[in-house]
């Protein structure tokens, strides 16, 4: 049985350069006849984020898209976008999510807007598939990666343009663990590890180490480690 069973066609990855979305490029490059990524700039506050997903892109050989959507910055202030509103701890960020609050870092309707443009895009470019690495598992509070969510605006992009499009989620049902072990899978944990961007403080590769997103990567790369170098042990 294949691990990353071929579908025909061309894709257009959703791409930030950051640990998920990379994954995502390198599934669809295995997956698909032919990929493409878009990047949104929507002024966030980390512009190496930006830089990294062109390097990426350029490092993996697809054409790259830059679409500007700064109006998103105009509408939505939150810690991604705004240099005022405080990047939360991981301990801050659970104790709000428990209490219902959505995150600083959530940016209200970023989702559906970047899914809709690739959409868009797609039909410019001839591509029926869309893929996003958005993720219900380590669901971090945002009502925009749920898979009802995708699947109710994969319907609402296809009627606005009568079109057949198919958003691919490849990570929906994964944990960070397997994420890592998809990218492992996949033969390039490092590129993954060492080049990404997914720190809520623009830091690249390990990051800060203690915002939300730098926390859970962490966590899943150790579990993935961990189990990965146990079952070596058991073989040897
Ligand atoms: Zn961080």
């Amino acid at each position: 049985m294949h691990l990353f069973p071929k579908i025909p066609g061309k894709a257009v990855v959703v791409f930030s350069g950051g640990q998920d979305s990379t994954t995502c490029l390198y599934w669809a490059l295995r997956v698909f006849d032919e990929v493409e990524a878009v990047t949104f700039f929507y002024q966030q506050r980390h512009h190496l984020e930006v830089e990294a997903a062109k390097q990426l892109a350029k490092n993996a050989g697809v054409r790259h898209h830059l679409l500007d959507v700064s109006v998103m910055n105009q509408l939505a202030p939150s810690s991604l976008t705004r240099e005022e509103v405080p990047v939360l701890s991981a301990e801050e960020a659970r104790e709000g999510l428990s209490k219902g609050e959505l995150p600083s870092t959530f940016v209200p309707g970023r989702n559906m807007v970047f899914l809709t443009f690739a959409g868009i895009l797609a039909r410019q470019v001839g591509a029926k598939h869309i893929v996003t690495g958005v993720c219900e598992t380590d669901f971090s509070g945002y009502p925009d990666c749920r898979d009802m969510f995708v699947k109710s605006l994969n319907v609402t992009v296809n009627l606005a343009m009568e079109e057949s499009f198919v958003i691919h989620t490849p990570l929906m049902w994964l944990d960070k663990k397997a994420t890592w072990k998809m990218a492992d899978d996949l033969g390039v944990l490092d590129i993954i590890k060492n080049q990404t961007l997914t720190c809520y403080n623009g830091i690249m590769g390990d990051g800060c180490g203690t915002c939300p997103s730098c926390y859970l990567r962490r966590r899943g790369y150790e579990e993935y480690m961990e189990s990965k170098h146990g079952t070596d042990c058991e073989r040897v």
